[in-house]
């Protein structure tokens, strides 16, 4: 069966089919988009895509952020103790990091 599927997904592809990120209800395979339709390798044109499947899975925006100002903090804590010219300045540069990350990330 999953043979089946990985043939016709290739036969669709060959055809000059495009692989989507929209997968289908029935069979939970991905859709492609062949000759202007949507359509499943295995089930056919009468596919329908789960859109909410669609949504990415990555981590959003606020999470990294969150992760990013925790880290900023204990690199300011450990900031405050180092004496050493060299550690100091390899802090320094990571808090600069962390900084234009935040704020590409307040752009994007
Ligand atoms: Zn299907």
């Amino acid at each position: 069966m999953e043979d089946e599927k990985i043939a016709k997904m290739t036969e669709m592809l060959l055809g000059g089919g495009k692989m989507l990120s929209v997968h289908c209800g029935a069979c939970k395979g991905p859709l492609f988009e062949f000759r202007g339709k949507v359509v499943c390798p295995v089930c056919g044109e009468k596919a329908e895509a789960i859109k909410a499947e669609a949504k990415p899975k990555a981590a959003p925006a606020e999470k990294v952020e969150s992760v990013l100002r925790t880290k900023l903090n204990s690199l300011a804590e450990q900031l405050e103790k180092e004496t050493d010219h060299a550690k100091t300045l390899e802090l320094l540069d990571l808090i600069k990091s962390i900084l234009e990350t935040l704020e590409k990330l307040k752009e994007g």
